[in-house]
């Protein structure tokens, strides 16, 4: 396995057209180069050969975090870091903020950036699971002009994405959660990557003890990070009810999972592990529910 980097070109654009045109014009053998934290990484053993890297840091305000209309629009180039810290996105997506502290290790997070975490397609994406269940919209520019991308559509499947030839993605724009919205989040991780992720946005009702409607994703065990129709209609209802049912959540959560044996576990300690991650999050988030929104992560 060569651990070497292969001879390339370095393009620095100073817009996004301008890169997107690059791109056009090196066809497959150009990239897009954020942090490269996953595409150096990814040449250097020989999996990814490109002769033209088109380095979009150079693309002024690609990495600005700011408040817009009830949502944080975040930049793709926001290191994991910047978010992190970012003080608007500690105080309105604490859970955003919390999560993405929890990714990988302070050298990743120092350079990789969150459009390429979700441009890579990892499955084991915490962001994407996380923003699964928070439904942002991802505005996605080429050489015609933007467009908007809903995050379950950008996810084809495992390291595929829905970007075409000369795409970039610009932004990820994530609502914020209402007063009576709560959220939590979960991950097991013994390597480097998670070995699952659970995200959990409840909305819950003036007095907080019937949940009205219900978000739950699971990352890490399923081609992409996915939600499960049949495990939110069991989480909503009055608490108690809601918590006799979190077994059959989990289940149904499991079952829309597809789990496989492999080397990180078997699919019956992946289900195991579902369970006692959906009901430590449903404890989590409506455990003081007289609390401003957000919700925590763990
Ligand atoms: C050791 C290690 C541990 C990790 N642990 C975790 C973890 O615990 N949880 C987790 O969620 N992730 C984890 N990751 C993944 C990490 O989050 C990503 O590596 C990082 O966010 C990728 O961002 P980047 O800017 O470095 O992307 P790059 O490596 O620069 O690019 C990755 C891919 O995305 C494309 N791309 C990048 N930006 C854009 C854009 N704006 N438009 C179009 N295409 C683009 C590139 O062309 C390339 O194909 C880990 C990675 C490593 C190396």
């Amino acid at each position: 396995m060569p651990m070497f980097l292969p001879r390339f070109t370095i393009d620095q654009p100073s817009t996004l057209g301008e890169a997107s045109r690059l791109l056009r014009e090196y066809g497959e053998d150009g990239c897009v180069y954020a942090g490269g934290t996953e595409l150096l990484l990814a040449m250097k053993k020989g999996g990814l050969r490109y002769g033209h890297l088109v380095d979009i840091k150079t693309v002024p305000g690609l990495d600005a975090v700011a408040q817009q209309d009830g949502a944080v629009r975040i930049g793709a180039l926001a290191t994991h870091m910047a978010l992190e810290r970012s003080s608007l996105v500690r105080s309105k997506l604490p859970i955003f903020a919390q999560v993405e502290a929890r990714v990988a290790n302070p050298r990743v997070r120092a350079s990789g950036t969150l459009g390429g975490n979700l441009c890579f397609g990892e499955p084991h994406s915490d962001p994407a699971t996380l923003l699964l269940c928070l439904e942002p919209t991802l505005r996605v520019t080429g050489a015609d002009g933007s467009r908007e991308v809903p995050l379950p559509v950008f996810m084809v499947g495992p390291y595929e994405v829905a970007l075409e030839p000369g795409e970039l993605l610009e932004s990820v724009t994530v609502p914020l959660l209402g007063a009576h919205q709560r959220a939590a989040y979960r991950k097991f991780q013994l390597h480097e990557y998670p070995m699952l992720g659970l995200a959990l946005v409840l909305d819950l009702d003036q007095r907080g003890a019937v949940t009205t409607s219900a978000r739950v994703a699971i990352g890490s065990v399923s081609p992409t990070p996915r939600r499960s129709e049949a495990a939110e209609a069991l989480l909503v209802g009055e608490r108690g009810a809601v918590r006799g049912r979190l077994d059959e959540a989990a289940n149904a959560l499991a079952d829309d999972a597809d789990l496989l044996d492999d080397h990180e576990g078997s699919a019956e300690y992946k289900r195991h592990l579902i369970g006692v991650f959906l009901k430590q999050a449903f404890e989590e988030a409506t455990a003081d529910t007289s609390a401003a929104s957000g919700g925590r992560g763990s």
